[in-house]
């Protein structure tokens, strides 16, 4: 870590309390109720007036669903370039660290759950909105290769606005880049497994998020290509209420199962357990 970045606080309110300071009060947006931050760590980031789920950082995500200290990170040093010269984007970048205190907004590495040894990624919303980029798309590749030589399942936990529009084709080349991987991975005879959240959207959703031999998600997370205001302004029709919603989704056969925060680890360990992992 760099010096300068030593003292840096979480930008996620939920991350930063209740850590030998006073156990700080947060308001759900939706139902606009304040609870304090540990009763919501408590209940999986979940509000527990109204089941609101709270975003929850990549490397939470790992935490809550891996088996304790079993996680070991790969490649995380790598960091983004400014290739193509982009106006901004180096500002961009650096802000980005400084939110999220990652490298990237993919955390990879291989881990348990419930025994079961598995390779994981999961995305972080507070990193250019999860947005995939060549060393996102490079961070995953890598992953799935470990996984196929040593014939792991992989687990991967996404969030994500698409493809990183400042790297351009570099971004978008990385959709095929990772599918293939993801392809020479299930040739293998390999598990992997998908939980969406919300959102998954853009190249993301259009690659590596949809391409899970399980898919899961979240409740109410949003998973779709274009946005609803696009999608209606080039239709010129208003879309349903649950339109790109999970419970709508999983109707129509893009998804296998809606799991809940509280049992997500207790699932995906079952997974892992039928398909002998
Ligand atoms: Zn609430």
């Amino acid at each position: 870590m760099e010096l300068k970045r030593l003292f840096l606080k979480a930008n996620n309110e939920l991350e930063n309390s209740g850590q030998g300071g006073k156990d700080r009060k947060v308001t759900c947006r939706k139902c606009q109720k304040k609870n304090t931050v540990t009763k919501i760590r408590n209940n999986n980031f979940v509000c527990p007036d109204c089941g609101h789920y709270f975003q929850v950082r990549a490397r939470r995500r790992i935490l809550m669903l891996t088996d304790r200290r079993s996680f070991i990170e790969m490649n995380r040093d790598m960091k983004s370039v400014n290739v193509l010269g982009f106006p901004e984007y180096d500002d961009k970048l650096r802000s980005a660290m400084d939110k999220s205190r990652e490298n990237e907004g993919v955390i990879c590495g291989e881990a348990q759950v419930d025994g079961h040894k598995i390779c994981i990624f999961s995305m972080d919303s507070n990193f250019m909105m999860g947005s995939m980029g060549a060393v996102v798309g490079e961070k995953i590749t890598s992953l799935f290769e470990y996984a196929t030589v040593r014939n792991l399942p992989v687990l991967g936990i996404t969030v994500s606005g698409g493809a990183r529009m400042q790297e351009g084709m570099i971004s978008l080349m990385q959709m095929s880049k990772v599918s293939a991987a993801v392809k020479r991975h299930s040739n293998a005879g390999n598990l992997y497994i998908t939980l969406l959240t919300n959102p998954t959207t853009g190249g993301v959703d259009a690659s590596f998020a949809m391409l899970g031999d399980i898919t899961l998600a979240e409740p109410g997370a949003r998973i779709g290509f274009a946005g609803p205001r696009v999608i209606e302004k080039s239709l010129n029709r208003s879309l349903p209420k649950d339109f790109q919603k999970a419970e709508r989704v999983l109707e129509c056969g893009f998804i296998d199962a809606i799991v809940t925060r509280s049992e997500q680890k207790t699932y995906i360990a079952k997974l892992l357990k039928i398909h002998g992992m």
